[in-house]
């Protein structure tokens, strides 16, 4: 069949103003907006119509191609020709174009639903990551289990809802006459059901397979954070895309590291003779060991920065800090010439407590911050 004339598809004369070719797209759009005209196939192909010859008609430079060569203009060239516009697309580029004859919410909410593939439903697991995995970054097997189309299984479009998922229903509620769409129960919303089927398929068509897909895992994730793996999830019918795998993130807690944001904090704790004359430890970092200096005379609650040590931003621009809290151990209990040794410190001025700014405890350092 001969394409219709884009002119004659909106109403207009060759020679009509950019003004008049919106006001008779705009006519033409409301007349078979679908939400005027559920489940009328007709009125929806023209309504595709009219947004084809408006797309042409209304750029300067495709309207003078067409002008001169008329459809052959646009064809093979992977723009119009054939495939026109899908629903979505005519409301992304000229949704403006209605103003407010729909109500601009329900009206988006609409081209979401209508002419999309079918999409399968997702999976969801659950991924426990240890702290040194979350810093580095982690490639995961996990096993999950997929429905997937059984071979020969074959579909058709649902005549209940014309594919498209969706029935609308018109109400006489004390507000007026009301539209409301909801998903097709014969479909179950997917538009499609089962021609054909092999025996071992569910009523759907499916096979559930257990398959192990592989997650890689960016470094900085958090607790609570949701990944997507997009196509992992369940098989939709016909010719629709399966769903996605949703993998949620656990973060196992730490035997020794507390994590804050990005920082790190972890606990150290020295003997009374190191704090006083200074050691060096060895502390296991969430990305390998660092050799640490303490200097003598070093007081509990000191906090020692190893810079860029701790977890990287999950936007990958910075790295957390490793955080050393000094914690001086002092012993319950002693013998007899550790007892007569300290008792003889008591007196010794050089052991009385004199600190100085630095020395400050956790709280008067957050004082500080504050005033
Ligand atoms: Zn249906």
């Amino acid at each position: 069949m001969a394409k219709q004339d884009y002119y004659e598809v909106l109403g207009i004369p060759k020679n009509a103003s950019s003004g008049e070719i919106k006001k008779a797209y705009r006519k033409m759009a409301i007349k078979y907006h679908p939400d005027k005209n559920p489940d009328d196939a007709s009125a929806e192909e023209k309504f595709k119509i009219a947004a084809e010859a408006y797309e042409v008609l209304s750029d300067s430079n495709k309207k003078a191609r067409y002008d001169q060569f008329g459809h052959q203009a646009f064809e093979g060239n992977g723009g119009f020709g054939g495939a026109g516009m899908n629903m979505e697309d005519i409301f992304s580029q000229f949704g403006d174009i209605f103003g407010s004859a729909f109500g601009g919410g329900s009206f988006g909410g609409f081209s979401s639903q209508r002419q999309r593939r079918p999409k399968g439903s997702d999976l969801r697991i659950r991924v426990k990551l240890s702290l040194e995995e979350i810093a580095n970054g982690v490639e995961k097997k996990v096993r999950v289990k997929r429905k997937k189309q059984a071979k020969g299984v074959t579909y058709k479009t649902c005549s209940t809802c014309n594919g498209t998922g969706q029935v609308t229903r018109i109400t006489n509620t004390i507000l007026g006459r009301m539209q409301t769409a909801s998903t097709c129960n014969v479909c179950g919303g997917t538009g499609q059901i089962i021609d054909n089927r092999p025996p071992n398929a569910d009523s759907n068509g499916f096979l559930t397979e257990e398959e192990t897909v592989s997650i890689k895992i960016p470094a900085g994730v958090e607790d609570g954070m949701q990944l997507k793996v997009s196509g992992k999830g369940n098989a939709a019918p016909g010719d629709g895309i399966s769903g996605d795998l949703l993998v949620a993130i656990s973060e196992e807690t730490h035997p020794n590291l507390q994590r804050e944001g990005d920082n790190l904090h972890y606990d150290l704790y020295i003997g009374l003779p190191e704090a006083i004359l200074g050691s060096a430890v060895e502390i296991d970092t969430v990305s390998g060991k660092v050799r640490l200096k303490i200097e003598p005379g070093v007081q509990s609650g000191k906090i020692l920065r190893l810079r860029n040590k701790g977890i990287p931003n999950i936007n990958g621009y910075s790295k957390g800090d490793f955080l050393v809290h000094i914690n001086v151990w002092t012993p319950k209990t002693l013998n007899k010439e550790q007892k007569s040794f300290f008792k003889k410190m008591l007196k010794n001025e050089h052991f009385k407590p004199k600190p100085e700014s630095s020395d400050k405890s956790f709280f008067e350092k957050v004082k500080d911050m504050f005033s």
